[in-house]
């Protein structure tokens, strides 16, 4: 497709080249990458003053193969601070897109007739405005269509259609987040959708939940992760009787204990997809459960402290998203902060799009004191541990002094907290000693979990240099 074309995509022109480009091979991903770069950087430089100014030094025309890595990278903070002249659209100011969703009556209307903004909680770090135009909405659509049916078992469908088709979205409101939007965007556009499809808040009273769950019955259910755990809990305790055909989770870190104890107790299928709000969706699962990159429209970079790139197989410590789709306001080389490692081996269900592997979307990497240096702990290490201990029902482990752990515990009705908190702490002390951490004071805090009151997430592993004011408090 040439950039002319590609300015008045279609839903089904989107879908059919994601299918092309698969069965094309990885240089039909590449060919197509490269393409939409150079369009996408030409009108960066052409129509936004940041990135204008941002690229000076860079000489103009064509980037050539590789040449990405000559643009400097963006963070949040300078764009933000920078948004009019980010964007390519002089009708879209920041006083525009903030006075829009400061009113809740616009959730799921575009801006300007003709953008969708997104807003991030700023549960991890200061909120963002994002602006998607219609080519990026198209492209988000299109590669949904095409690529997520992958994930799913055959005769899906008709088991769908034998139970009814009820679509419940549990989400949190309260802002112009990613899946609120997208959803509420959706039922604005086709009406008739509210007849099976109703969005639930997971803000409101776990029981009144459980309520009006049990009287919808939903065969696909989309929530949090963190909201999938509590469900799964509520089933077991026989208070939720529901039977979902699939459940979607996204946004937050789903730890394997979790899917798999879903997964038995709702006897259903769980998929998970990875996307942020400046690049959606960035990986969807294939039939095998390997997230796959849709990089014929996103270009991830891993990249180690320093910012260089980290080789495939190895485990990033940031990683630079590139949205293709985007015009409004441009992603390039963006900061996105999660911890990654791209798949060396090409994977067997014989797509050429890389797979990936997520860490620290919401939990922080801990930096512990080590007997040797400093040390990292992945929260996926973390949180496994502490969640498959036997009588553990959420919980979340706070960093609160450079060699200072405090664990906030739920524990199962019947279980003895006392008891349960030192099979935690003694498998703590010993991940932490594999780990090659010095000692590490590790406290059972008074209090219980604190899910983010903003967002509805509940985040397991904070560290106490980016302790967000907001779970501090309790
Ligand atoms: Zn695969």
């Amino acid at each position: 497709m040439s950039e002319d074309r590609e300015d008045r995509l279609t839903l089904t022109g989107v879908a059919w080249d994601a299918w092309r480009t698969t069965r094309g091979g990885p240089f039909a991903v590449a060919s197509r990458q490269e393409v939409r770069l150079e369009a996408l950087v030409a009108r960066a430089r052409s129509s936004s003053r940041f990135y204008a100014d941002h690229y000076r030094s860079v000489p103009p025309g064509p980037l050539g193969p590789g040449g990405l890595r000559r643009l400097p990278a963006v963070g949040k903070p300078a764009l933000m601070e920078r948004f009019d002249d980010w964007v390519t659209d002089p009708a879209v100011s920041r006083t525009g897109v903030e006075a829009f969703v400061a009113d809740e009556a616009n959730l799921g209307k575009d801006f300007l007739g003709r953008y969708v903004v997104f807003t991030t909680s700023g549960s991890t770090g200061e909120p963002a405005l994002l602006v998607q135009d219609p080519r990026s909405v198209t492209v988000m659509t299109g590669l949904s269509y095409a690529r997520a049916a992958g994930a799913l078992p055959p005769g899906l469908g008709r088991r769908i259609v034998a139970q009814g088709l009820r679509q419940a979205a549990v989400f949190a409101r309260g802002g112009h987040f990613l899946s609120t939007t997208m959803f509420e965007r959706r039922l604005r556009a086709h009406p008739v959708r509210r007849r099976y499809t109703r969005f639930f808040s997971v803000l409101e009273p776990l029981p009144d939940l459980v309520a009006e769950l049990n009287a919808f019955r939903p065969t696909l259910l989309a929530t949090y992760a963190s909201t999938l755990a509590l469900l799964t809990e509520e089933q077991e305790a026989g208070r939720l009787r529901i039977s979902p055909v699939v459940v979607t989770t996204g946004g937050e870190l789903l730890l394997p204990a979790v899917r798999r104890r879903a997964e038995a107790v709702f006897g259903c299928v769980v998929t998970e997809a990875y996307a942020a709000s400046e690049a959606m969706p960035l990986a969807l699962p294939c039939r095998l459960g390997s997230l796959h990159v849709n990089s014929d429209w996103f270009v991830l970079e891993p990249v180690d402290a320093a910012g260089r790139p980290v080789p495939r197989g190895a485990r990033s410590d940031s990683v630079l998203v590139t949205n293709l789709a985007n015009y409004v306001q441009p992603v390039i080389r963006y900061q996105l902060g999660d911890s990654v490692v791209l798949g060396a081996a090409r994977c067997a269900c014989g797509s050429p799009l890389p797979t990936i592997q997520v860490e620290g979307r919401t939990d922080d990497i801990l930096r512990l004191p080590g007997t040797d240096g400093g040390v990292s702990v992945l929260p996926m290490a973390l949180a496994t541990v502490v969640e498959e201990t036997p009588g553990v029902r959420r919980f979340q482990v706070l960093q609160r002094a450079p060699a200072s752990l405090s664990v906030r515990l739920d524990v199962d009705p019947g279980a003895d907290r006392e008891d349960v908190w030192r099979r935690v702490r003694d498998r703590l002390d010993e991940l932490l000693r594999n780990h090659g951490c010095g000692p590490v004071d590790l406290a059972l805090a008074d209090e219980g979990p604190q899910v983010s009151p903003r967002s509805g997430k509940l985040r397991h592993v904070l560290a106490a240099v980016q302790e967000r004011p907001e779970e501090a408090s309790s």
